[in-house]
């Protein structure tokens, strides 16, 4: 069973807005991870970054805006160039694939440009949901929110969502968050995972979220010792 399995699921949107407001004020920085300079190199990034790092993703995405300044230049170039190019990312040969083949799509059906809307960027090899709300929200700025692993994680214990499924995640969150708060969900959902609800190091001892978060607010019962000496000890 998940470890969010039992908690508490909230669903009065009021908490969800408190939420938002300490993430807020947490993570005043928080934005979109990933360097780009257009559309495309968006959409690169989402690709190559399944199961890849954003910091490896960051120092890939100039060697192929060097290699491959186009589009064009991409559906037109031998699938082993690009492979070379973006080895070090991880199952390199299906990316690959889908790098040319959303080119060449892009060139072909959508006049050279990266569509605009969710309908036909899905229609792009290797594109899903999550690449798609990417793109349509950090490069359109079109409401949208990017279900990863740190978003999904992070939404169970916070009680907003009792899914695993990101399809199902995305919907519960939907219901729970503001329009105008989606885009940046996702950059809180980050921030927040990577400094202080680590996948293997929750730092709930010193997470301003946690007297309203499920997680958190069922271990302070349980641990009332340590919550109460602020404990920042990993639990
Ligand atoms: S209270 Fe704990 S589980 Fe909840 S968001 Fe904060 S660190 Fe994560």
């Amino acid at each position: 069973m998940s470890i969010a399995g039992n908690l508490k699921l909230h669903s009065d949107p009021h908490i969800a807005l408190e939420m938002i407001s300490i993430l807020h004020q947490m993570h005043p920085m928080a934005e979109c991870t990933l360097d780009f300079d257009s559309a495309w190199e968006l959409l690169l990034g989402g690709i190559i970054g399944a199961q890849c790092t954003d910091e490896r993703v960051n120092m890939i995405l100039p060697l192929f805006r060097e290699r491959f300044p186009t589009i064009e230049d991409c559906s037109t170039a031998d699938i082993g160039e690009i492979e070379s190019v973006i080895k070090s990312c991880g199952i390199y040969r299906n990316k690959a694939k889908a790098i040319k083949e959303s080119a060449t799509m892009i060139i072909n059906e959508f006049d050279g440009r990266v569509p605009d809307n969710e309908e036909n960027l899905l229609k792009l090899p290797g594109v899903g949901r999550k690449i798609a709300n990417l793109v349509m929200s950090d490069y359109y700025g079109q409401p949208a929110i990017v279900v990863d692993t740190h978003c999904g994680r992070i939404s169970r214990l916070l009680g907003l969502t009792g899914n695993e499924n990101p399809v199902k995640i995305e919907k519960d969150l939907q219901l729970l968050l503001p329009r105008e708060e989606w885009i940046s969900w996702g950059h809180l959902m980050v921030a927040h995972g990577r400094s202080i609800c680590q996948a293997r190091c929750r730092k709930c001892g010193i997470c301003r979220l946690k007297k309203i978060c499920s997680y958190g607010s069922q271990i302070k019962l349980e641990r009332k010792d340590k919550e109460d000496s602020n404990d920042q000890e990993c639990y």
